[in-house]
């Protein structure tokens, strides 16, 4: 950390920041110029909030000189991660990670032929929510446990990993046997009991930006789920609320390349909820696999004029293929492929 005080800061403004330094675990370096005192703090303390340094008397102002998320800084894994889920599917390599499907598991015909159509498209999970969480408490809420059921039975039919939301650390358990992978939503992405629980388990995770997260807001997030020991974890971009009302939200593209430079997370793109029109989907996943994200989560409905949930944000079918097919072709212009 780097403290600059003010020219006009006594000695003692000085030494009580020194001293404050010191009590975190800083060893502190001070250079005094003609008019100006620095101060850094250098050594690994624990946390410490520096906005606490900005505010104290003869302090001009403060600056971070290290992360705060330790597990989820690029350094901790220079590499970046790969996460090989069961069947040998591999998400943050070389190859692009589709996931597809419908907002809600609405019923066994329709999440059955949601499946065949997402694999036949050349998807390698399959979406579907099982627990909703709507904006509103009179809509459709998801089939619950039901739902968990027929994503794995038409999974395994399909050969398709699938892939859920969990909104509560109570459903944890309930969803282990049936799952491939947990999807943490924007809702629940400061949910930290929930993020801590889901650091204890040993099964993969997704896990999306929050509505209004900043990007350091979703690495510290991130931070709570690995200091549980679970490293398989997945971030995604799936827009922000900005003042633009004619998207759904606003995907914000920048942060795939941000994420990408400050994480060794795979990190994918939810252009869907990200646009929340249909026909925006394809051109805002093209881009983000061009901004080099490692995947995209996106949704599909056999029939989305007739959708429980996300009808008109929901792809159809043929427009998922088409899609896909666009992808093979840009993902070597960026070093990558889609199967
Ligand atoms: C979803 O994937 O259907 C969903 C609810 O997404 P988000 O959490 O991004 O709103
Ligand atoms: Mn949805």
């Amino acid at each position: 950390m780097i403290v600059a005080m003010q020219d006009k800061a006594t000695e003692e403004h000085i030494q009580h920041v020194i001293e404050r330094m010191v009590e975190l675990g800083f060893n502190v370096h001070r250079t005094t110029g003609a008019t100006q005192t620095i101060l850094a703090g250098v050594g690994t303390p624990g946390h410490f909030d520096v906005a606490e340094f900005k505010v104290l008397s003869g302090v001009y102002d403060a600056y971070r000189i290290s992360s705060p998320y330790k597990l989820a800084g690029r350094s901790f894994r220079p590499e970046g991660t790969t996460i090989t889920f069961p069947n040998g599917v591999v998400v943050g390599g070389e190859q692009i990670t589709i996931m597809a499907g419908p907002c809600s598991v609405e019923s066994r015909e329709q999440i059955l032929l949601s499946a065949k159509q997402v694999k036949a498209a050349g998807a390698q999970f399959l979406r579907g929510g099982a627990f909703k969480p709507r904006s509103s408490p009179y809509s459709f809420q998801g089939m619950g446990l039901e739902g968990l059921k027929l994503l794995r039975e038409v999974g395994d039919e399909t050969g398709l990993l699938v892939i859920t939301e969990v909104m509560e650390i109570s459903q944890i358990e309930l969803m282990l046997p049936y799952i491939d992978c947990f999807q943490v939503g924007a809702r629940n992405m400061q949910n930290f009991n929930l993020l801590r629980e889901l650091g204890h388990v040993r099964k993969p995770v997704l896990m999306k930006r929050g509505i209004s997260a900043t990007i350091e807001e979703v690495l510290l997030s991130a931070e709570y789920i690995l200091s549980g020991g679970n490293y398989d974890l997945i971030l995604c971009e799936r827009g922000i609320r900005t003042y633009e009302t004619y998207t759904r939200n606003t995907m914000d593209i920048s942060a795939i390349p941000v994420l990408k430079k400050l994480t060794h997370l795979p990190v994918m793109g939810d252009p869907s909820h990200g646009v929340g029109i249909r026909d925006l989907v394809p051109p805002m996943a093209l881009a983000s696999v061009a901004a080099g994200a490692d995947g995209l989560l996106m949704e599909m409905h056999p029939n989305p004029d007739k959708a429980m949930s996300d009808g008109a944000q929901s792809l159809y079918p043929e427009q998922l293929e088409k899609l896909i097919a666009k992808l093979r072709l840009l993902a070597p212009v960026v070093g990558r492929s889609v199967a």
